[in-house]
């Protein structure tokens, strides 16, 4: 298991640009960050250090799970009788099903270390609050969770599990914040959505003593403690003797696409290898391919920094998709960068054939993939099947993020007819 995470921040040709208080127009420093996150969650948000130590508490419980299994999808490249060789890197083994308890544990782990005894955060489809409920229980802190409304009533079995794991759930917008029942007013059949759910969470860490609030993608250091999966991956990579020509994450807010590119983005910056890294978002809330770069809020209220980043504006309310955990408005700073440089690119799928793309991949590898994750491995097959179109050998490694086990009503919906594009 590596000891170190990689912070591309070090290699990119271009930096992200700083993000801004909304008031003076100046750079944020993790000063400001530290009333919101612990201390060395904001020092690591703003670092340039190429590579940071994993602290030996985290890397024992990463040990429960960790590493995770590098398949080589055998039954899918026969389903597709296809020449490329395809890889997935099984994220959906955790402890929660899927990849967001790699951030939850430091996260919690530093506000621990710093004395913090609460902390709030939202979550989309149930993931990250699951995976942030456990982590606060294996440190000792108390966790309320915000969940996007929409997910509440989708997905009652995410509750069940972060209240298990003993966190308080709320659905959002709530009456809890001042915040949420203005919401409420304004929009009062909203289903809700994450950037809501993160207005209320920031205000309530703002406001109680000894709370600070944990999030589950787009920011630097939520991508930095991802990349323990492509770290991962690229040892196990080398252990099978080969190397991906294109590497895949589905798309929310960046961390499991992060997570899984950055390590082999970091051969193309340095080494000059020319692999491909492709972003699968959901077509009902495109920022990588329909959104504009430009600077925005990362919630709702305007209550977080200004963040440079590809956006559909934050006031933005994408459809109640079933992939919960992609129905965020803009994409992190490091990766938003990194596709105004080219240096990746993005495709959006459609709902349905996302669905028949985890259909087909839980037929043949017997895994039933997180509704998030079947953009991946959508995107996954459409490269296959140009390989063999084009008649070339191509090896193909895309990040199975987590499974849908939880999530079987919506599978039913789709059989049931009942999912809209
Ligand atoms: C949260 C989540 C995502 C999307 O978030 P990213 O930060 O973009 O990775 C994708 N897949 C699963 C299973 C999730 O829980």
């Amino acid at each position: 298991m590596p000891t170190q995470w990689y912070n591309i921040v070090a290699d990119m040709p271009q930096p992200p640009q700083p993000m801004l208080d909304p008031q003076t127009r100046k750079p944020i420093t993790a000063e400001d960050l530290t009333s919101l996150f612990s201390e060395q969650s904001a020092r690591q948000e703003l670092t340039t250090e190429r590579f940071i130590d994993i602290p030996d508490e985290v890397r024992d419980l990463y040990r429960i799970w960790r590493p995770t299994p590098l398949v080589r999808a055998s039954g899918l490249e026969k389903a597709l009788d296809t020449p490329a060789k395809i890889y997935f890197k099984n994220e959906s083994i955790s402890p929660v099903g899927s990849h967001k308890l790699n951030s939850a544990i430091p996260q919690a782990y530093y506000c621990k270390q710093q004395g913090i005894r609460h902390m709030t955060t939202e979550t989309g489809a149930g993931q990250w609050g699951s995976a942030l409920s456990i982590a606060c229980k294996h440190f000792g802190l108390d966790l309320t969770v915000f969940m996007v409304n929409s997910s509440y009533e989708q997905k009652p079995y995410r509750k069940s599990v972060m209240r298990t794991y003993g966190a308080d759930v709320i659905p959002s917008p709530s009456p809890a914040t001042e915040v949420g029942r203005e919401l409420r007013e304004r929009f009062p059949n909203t289903p809700g959505s994450l950037g809501m759910a993160i207005s209320e969470a920031v205000e309530l860490a703002l406001n109680q003593p000894d709370t600070r609030y944990g999030i589950g993608s787009t920011m630097n250091h939520v991508c930095l403690h991802q990349t323990i999966i492509g770290e991962e991956a690229r040892k196990q990579m080398e252990i099978a003797g080969d190397y991906p020509d294109v590497v895949i994450g589905c798309f929310g807010g960046g961390s499991n696409f992060s997570g899984i590119a950055f390590p082999f983005m970091r051969d193309n910056l340095c080494n000059g290898n020319k692999t491909r890294f492709v972003a699968a978002e959901p077509e009902a809330c495109p920022k990588l391919t329909k959104g504009r770069f430009e600077y925005d809020f990362g919630d709702t209220e305007g209550f977080t920094p200004l963040i440079p980043m590809y956006t559909l504006g934050h006031d933005f309310e994408p459809a109640a998709i079933h992939a919960g955990g992609l129905r965020y408005h803009g994409a992190g700073a490091v990766v938003s960068q990194l596709l105004k440089d080219h240096l990746m690119e993005a495709v959006d799928v459609n709902q349905l054939d996302s669905f028949k793309a985890g259909i087909l991949f839980s037929q043949v590898e017997g895994i039933i993939p997180a509704p998030e994750s079947t953009h991946a491995i959508y995107a996954a097959i459409q490269e296959a099947l140009r390989a063999k179109e084009e008649g070339v050998e191509r090896t193909i490694l895309f990040c199975l993020s987590g499974h849908g086990l939880i999530d079987m009503a919506s599978y039913d919906r789709y059989f049931a007819g009942e999912l809209k594009q």
